[in-house]
């Protein structure tokens, strides 16, 4: 008998950290499930077998097999720190190394579109048949593009769970081409308008965003940018036709495996009560960066993908016109060949000043928190982000653009010194970023005001026990939703005889 807070949710996502990471997503899949364990929400994960997942598992058990149209997948079964976590295993996820959705020369896998409809077909049984997991699923979370066909292909059915659908990040949609559509097994009924359709291909994250009964993003801020022409990426007429369904619920981070004083990765431990340690990590970052050591110097730091998004070309172009640098930089990021080669070129260029790793480095990435004095995110849009938050917490000040989650998370100094947790500038262009990158130089110099500023992010909160209420709470009107709609249907199809 499910009550209020106990309902059965379904959690199905394409990466979860540690098992598999290639941004915010797997660890938002990691640490939200075990929020909502806490408040005595009973959550089941489901991700796709990769290979390099089940490289690092030893102990997967067989649950069962199921027909999907697109074949037969095995489902196994695991537990990530007391969640149960389901495999969908299937050759396709199985049989190549690396990245999940792309090969080494960074294009996607070009059977991607059959790859997630498979998952997402997978996933949809699961849910409709309690003999699979052994349980009946009250609802059904669905994340960003690899997952938008399970509300749409649920909605095929009476009675079906709730479902809920999570955006991520908007500009990936996996849209594909309409010659496919058959191929994939996927239903003729959901091909039109008002469903899969869009611009003449087929778009998974429409299904999740047309489908679900409750859509929401990962920050207030983004929630609302969506829903207009400039940041919606085509969907925001179709979001604001939905409005009344769209929320934003911002992330939070685990603020155990992300923690200045006891994280393992770092040089040396340090907290709010005792920050005189962070120098000790500068002192680190410096060197392992190649970088002259000296505390007097500020430091900025990027952890980031290299694509449009990040604004990484903006920072490029607000430093190729410098000739002196009065600050040092370290990058570690990873993505499109232009921006490495422009970012190399610029070490080249400031080989005392701006040092460049390149490649996904999990324990250097968490020196960079700790050892910069000013994290950098100059984004043109972010539809929550991470790093400005563990950066927070790292008491590294975030320099940051007004959009999304940043907004939603970054006190700005122009605004309230006295409160302030960071820098944000006015708009993702290499000017504003100039003037930011000023300001934070001339901050830097009041060491009283600087560790202020530090003290400020280092204690405020971003756990996750307050957004894991709001899902609850969201669950609860999708669970209301789905009964009404299971409701009309069952009535329709009464009176049709
Ligand atoms: P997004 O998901 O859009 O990439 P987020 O800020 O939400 O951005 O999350 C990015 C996550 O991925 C953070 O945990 C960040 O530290 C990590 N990350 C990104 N690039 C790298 C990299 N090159 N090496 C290690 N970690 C990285």
């Amino acid at each position: 008998m499910m009550t209020d807070n106990n309902c059965k949710v379904l959690f199905a996502c394409s990466e979860i950290t540690p098992l598999v990471k290639t941004g915010g997503l797997a660890d938002v899949c990691a640490s939200l499930p075990q929020a909502l364990h806490r408040t005595g929400t009973e959550v089941r994960v489901v991700i796709p077998g990769y290979k390099t997942v089940l490289n690092q598992l030893d102990n997967v058990a067989l649950v069962c097999t199921l027909d999907t149209p697109l074949g037969p997948v095995a489902i196994g079964k695991t537990e990530l720190d007391n969640v149960e976590l389901y495999l969908v295993c299937h050759p396709v996820f199985s049989n190549r190394p690396g990245n999940p959705y792309m090969s080494d020369d960074d294009r996607g896998w070009s059977d991607n579109p059959l790859r997630f409809a498979l998952f997402s077909q997978a996933v949809t049984e699961l849910a409709l048949h309690k003999d699979y997991l052994n349980v009946e699923t009250d609802i059904v979370h669905c994340h960003d593009w690899q997952t938008g066909l399970v509300p749409a292909l649920l909605a095929l059915h009476n009675p079906r769970p709730a479902t809920v659908f999570t955006i991520h990040n908007l500009a990936y949609q996996g849209n594909i081409m309409f010659n496919l559509y058959d191929e994939l097994g996927l239903p003729g009924a959901l091909f039109h308008a008002n469903g899969l359709e869009f611009w003449g291909q087929a778009s998974y994250i429409k299904g999740g965003i047309a489908y679900a009964d409750r859509v929401n993003t990962v920050s207030p801020t983004y929630a609302k940018e969506i829903q207009t022409e400039f940041y919606g990426n085509g969907m925001d007429g179709l979001l604001r036709s939905r409005s009344s369904r769209v929320s934003g619920i911002l992330n939070g981070i685990d603020e155990e495996a992300w923690d200045p004083a006891t994280d393992k990765h770092i040089s040396a431990n340090f907290s709010a009560k005792n920050p005189e340690n962070k120098s000790a990590n500068k002192r680190a970052l410096q060197q392992k960066s190649g970088l002259p050591e000296n505390a007097d110097i500020p430091l900025f730091g990027v952890i980031s993908r290299l694509a449009n998004q990040k604004g990484i070309d903006i920072l490029i172009d607000a430093l190729e016109g410098e000739t002196e640098l009065r600050y040092q930089l370290t990058v570690l990021g990873s993505g499109e060949t232009e921006l490495q080669n422009r970012l190399y070129q610029l070490q080249e260029k400031h080989p005392q000043h701006v040092a460049v790793k390149i490649g996904f480095d999990e324990t250097f990435s968490r020196l960079v928190e700790a050892g910069a004095d000013v994290f950098l995110m100059p984004s043109r849009y972010e539809p929550c982000g991470l790093n400005q938050m563990y950066s927070l917490r790292y008491g590294t000040l975030p320099l940051v653009t007004p959009v999304g989650g940043l907004a939603d998370t970054v006190i700005n100094y122009s605004d309230n010194p006295e409160t302030a947790t960071g820098f944000i500038i006015d708009d993702a262009t290499p000017e504003a970023l100039r003037q930011g990158i000023d300001q934070c130089v001339g901050a830097f110099s009041n060491k009283s005001l600087w560790a202020q500023l530090q003290h400020n992010g280092m204690t405020t909160s971003f756990s996750w026990e307050k957004s894991a209420l709001l899902y609850q709470q969201l669950y609860k009107t999708a669970l209301g939703d789905a009964a009404i709609a299971n409701e009309h249907i069952r009535n329709a199809r009464f009176s049709a005889g």
